[in-house]
């Protein structure tokens, strides 16, 4: 018999997650807040759950992929919750980017429960986790992971290991800070170009190909020029992203200086109205300047 899975969370990333999930030949429960972004799902086959507490019954496995540490809390832990609805065993993984200190609250609730817990935030964007190519960060058990494996492996190339509960969360914030400022860093810099009286085009192909060039500089660059702010990635996110590494870091002694003048950028141009867009966007305050 096929496992069971629940989803929590049909944004830009879970919605691709979920069709992987049934490409796959997985039962699939769903829950999202907004319901109608369900519809898709259930389409394709899924059950649609209107709560986390009723997509939890009956599931094996419960993956998230939400936004924050309130979404995250308010899904597993809130009045109709996913953790107290799960049976003992159930695997629960969270796929979210939230702070490890979360995790950890997470996981003593889950755990006191019987529940078995992973964290596995991804790297990859809406692309990939459309193409089943997600990479996995993960933390807490081997074995655990072992038996989750399967259910990653429908929605990504492959899953890390490393280390206990948390250091998912932990070096997935380590990569979205070096992510975030280098954002900040491009928007600035193509802003001059813009300005210099250089060939911005001309300009940002030498770039790309010499000592700054990366896959997010050639992406965002991109985005920036054409202007096409389509969300891969939620500028929100972003912010929210900077803030919690800022805060993981600070409490393991090292300031992030720069993620606070990053994260500065993006507040700016959250307060422009950009926050829905994608985080290409946080170029245009410096454009009006
Ligand atoms: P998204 O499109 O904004 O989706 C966010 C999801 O969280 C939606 O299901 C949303 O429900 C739900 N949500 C937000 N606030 C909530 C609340 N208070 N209570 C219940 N549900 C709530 O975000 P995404 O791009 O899919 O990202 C999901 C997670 O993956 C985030 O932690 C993000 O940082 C991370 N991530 C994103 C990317 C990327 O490229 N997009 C890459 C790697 C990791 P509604 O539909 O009702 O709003």
């Amino acid at each position: 018999m096929s496992t069971s899975v629940a989803l929590l969370g049909l944004g830009t990333m879970g919605s691709g997650m979920a069709q992987n999930l049934l490409k796959a030949g997985f039962v699939l429960t769903v829950y999202n807040r907004t319901a109608a972004k369900a519809a898709p799902l259930a389409e394709a086959g899924a059950r649609v759950a209107a709560t986390p507490a009723e997509a939890a019954k009956g599931a094996q496995i419960i993956v998230s992929m939400l936004a924050d540490d309130p979404a995250s809390r308010e899904a597993w832990l809130g009045a109709d919750g996913a953790i107290a609805a799960a049976a003992p065993g159930t695997i629960v993984i969270d796929s979210s980017t939230v702070s490890p200190d979360w995790i950890a609250e997470l996981g003593a609730a889950a755990e006191a429960r019987g529940l078995k817990v992973l964290d596995a935030p991804v790297t990859g964007s809406r692309t990939q986790a459309a193409g089943g190519q997600l990479t996995f960060l993960v933390g807490g058990s081997a074995d655990v992971l072992g038996e989750a494996m399967p259910v990653l492996k429908a929605m990504g190339k492959e899953a890390i290991h490393l280390g206990p509960l948390g250091s998912g969360a932990k070096l997935k914030l380590v990569n979205n800070f070096l992510c975030g400022v280098q954002v900040a860093s491009l928007a600035e810099g193509i802003a001059w170009l813009e300005r210099s009286g250089l060939d911005r085009d001309k300009s940002i192909a030498f770039l790309n190909s010499a000592a700054p060039g990366s896959p997010l500089f050639s992406a965002l660059s991109a985005r920036m020029t054409s202007r096409d702010y389509t969300v891969n990635f939620l500028l929100k996110l972003m912010s929210k992203d900077l803030q919690y590494a800022h805060d993981a870091a600070a409490e393991a002694g090292v300031e992030l200086t720069t993620a606070a003048n990053a994260r500065a950028l993006f507040e700016q141009a959250m307060a422009q109205g950009h926050a829905e867009q994608d985080m290409a966007s946080v170029i245009e305050p410096l454009r009006d300047r």
